[in-house]
This record gives C-alpha cells, sequence and structure tokens, in this order.
C-alpha cells in the first residue's frame, strides 16, 4: 500500500493504472475511519483493479464556527486499517497541496444544496462539491463510493457528475450503525457516555416515521410532530432539523408519496449528528 501526498504523483499513478486498462475505485473521507468507511471501501475494492481512498480534512467545506480544527484525526490508526482491507493508495494531501493558493473556482449545485443541511450549514456542499471535483480530477477513478450516511451530500454529488460530465459512476452505499441502530460517525466521538446512550433516539425516531408511512400515516407534520416529541422527551438533544422530502428532488412534501428520505440533524452540545433514512411508500 502506497501513501501519496502529491497530486502530480497521484495523477501520474491514476494515468498508468488507466493505460494498463485498471479500473480504479475510489472513496473520499475525512479520516477517523469506521466501520461505515470500511463498508464503502469492500465496496470499491469489489468493483474495481485499483482501489484509492483519499483522507483530507476539507478545511473548504467548514464553517467558520464549526469543527475543522477540533475534527478527530487519527493517521497512523487509519493506515492500519486501510492496510488490512487491501487498499491499493492512500491519497493524503496537506492543506497547502490542495489549496496552494487563494481558491477562485467553486462548485455549486443549486436548489439540492439549499436545504436540509445545507439551510445550516451555508457554503458547506460547495465545499464537498469542490474538493470533490478536485479529487476527481487527481485520483481520475471510474468509480467512486458514497455514503447513504450523508444523502444529500451523495445526491448533490450524482448531480454534479451529471451535470459537468465527470466520466465517473457514483454508487451510494448503505449506512452502517453501531449494534444499538446510532449511525457510526466519526463525530460520535464528541459524545459524553450519556449523550452516546441517549443518541440512539435518533434512529429510533427515523423508525418510527417508517412505522407511521407504512401504517398509513401521509402527513409528513404529524410524523414530524412524533420524531420531535420522542428525540425531546428521550434526549437532551437539540434538533436542528427533521425533515421529509422527495428522494430525488430533496424538496419538502406536501403528502408523502412515492420514495421519501426522512433526515434529521441534532445536537448533542457540540457534536451534530445526522441521520436518515429512505421509505417507499405506496
Ligand atoms: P466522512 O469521512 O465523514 O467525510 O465520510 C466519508 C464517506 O463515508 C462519505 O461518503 C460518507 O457518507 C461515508 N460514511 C460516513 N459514515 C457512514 C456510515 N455510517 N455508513 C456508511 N457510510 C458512511
Amino acid at each position: 500500500m502506497k501513501v501519496v501526498k502529491k497530486i502530480k504523483e497521484m495523477q501520474k499513478l491514476a494515468d498508468k493504472y488507466r493505460t494498463q486498462k485498471k479500473i480504479i475505485g475510489f472513496v473520499p473521507t475525512m479520516g477517523y475511519l469506521h466501520e461505515g468507511h470500511l463498508s464503502l471501501v469492500r465496496i470499491a475494492k469489489k468493483k474495481s483493479d485499483i482501489c484509492v481512498v483519499s483522507i483530507f480534512v476539507n478545511p473548504l467545506q467548514f464553517g467558520p464556527q464549526e469543527d475543522y480544527h477540533i475534527y478527530p484525526r487519527d493517521f497512523p490508526r487509519d493506515k492500519k486499517l486501510l492496510k488490512v482491507l487491501g487498499v491499493d493508495i492512500i491519497f493524503y494531501p496537506e492543506v497547502k497541496e490542495m489549496y496552494p493558493e487563494e481558491q477562485l473556482t467553486f462548485v455549486q449545485v443549486r436548489k439540492l444544496s439549499e436545504g436540509l443541511c445545507g439551510r445550516s450549514r451555508p457554503g458547506h456542499f460547495e465545499g464537498v462539491a469542490t474538493v470533490v471535483a478536485k479529487l476527481f480530477n487527481i485520483v481520475k477513478p471510474h468509480i467512486a463510493v458514497f455514503g447513504q450516511k450523508d444523502y444529500q451530500q451523495a445526491v448533490i454529488i450524482k448531480k454534479m457528475v451529471k451535470d459537468l460530465n465527470f466520466d465517473v459512476k457514483i454508487i451510494i452505499a448503505p449506512t452502517v450503525r453501531e449494534k444499538d441502530g446510532l449511525a457510526c460517525s466519526s463525530r460520535n466521538i464528541y459524545l459524553s457516555e450519556k449523550e452516546r446512550k441517549e443518541a440512539v433516539v435518533l434512529y429510533q425516531s427515523l423508525l418510527l416515521a417508517k412505522e407511521m408511512i407504512t401504517k398509513g400515516e401521509r402527513n409528513p407534520e404529524e410524523i414530524i410532530k412524533e420524531m420531535k416529541k420522542l428525540i425531546t422527551t428521550k434526549s437532551s438533544g437539540k434538533i436542528d432539523y427533521i425533515e421529509i422530502v422527495d428522494a430525488d428532488t430533496l424538496q419538502p412534501i406536501k403528502e408523502i408519496r412515492g420514495k421519501v428520505c426522512i433526515a434529521l440533524a441534532v445536537f448533542f452540545d457540540k457534536a451534530r449528528l445526522i441521520d436518515n433514512i429512505l421509505v417507499q411508500s405506496g
């Protein structure tokens, strides 16, 4: 397994593999890897000849009051985990390698970026789309795997790829959860023992929503009301948003119909946790 820190070296390797007709599979991450990330790597490996994982905490996607500086990092541990999985290359650039001078070019995916997390994190998805576009031009993958855990992000990247004609196939992989249902996240490390226990209520509220839909509830407001009740009575979490949106357009809906995404963001002190499920209603 090679650790590549320079863009030019990564591009040269990608060109070499492409000349050899090797399929490049890619998983972009911010490191501090958990089972969720590892599941994406396993999928990428299965579908490619050369598996590249990037580890880069991208300053562009963090707001000024957000956790960029304290975001957990542990490269030696990540490296060991990826070696065990048989990853071929870790692309691990420094910030000044990715942004050597002021970046004046940004990728904005309108509409899809405006609601949900985009509303509470202005500029976030512009930062994400921009760094992913850069990474695609550096790693030159045929396939890239993203997690459903960040569903809005995955939908935005798919649209960016379509609109800008990137020659990359995007795969969205299922959310990996801890035994009690909490979605794996690098940010779970911020939780105190008490908050960690309480945080299971997020997934429980999503399951409650799914059950209500299965039983015939079609009014999103009724469902959101019950979810809020559950979260606020069973935890100290502060709800940022709970929304039910069309799974393709990410626009809020007045009536549950077709495939919907139930998404939430909840603060447990400084930890902002997100989760979602997709539900196919009748
Ligand atoms: P991050 O390091 O948080 O930027 O995440 C890197 C990739 O891992 C993104 O595509 C995420 O959607 C994905 N990911 C994060 N958590 C999970 C999870 N629990 N299950 C599946 N994929 C995940």
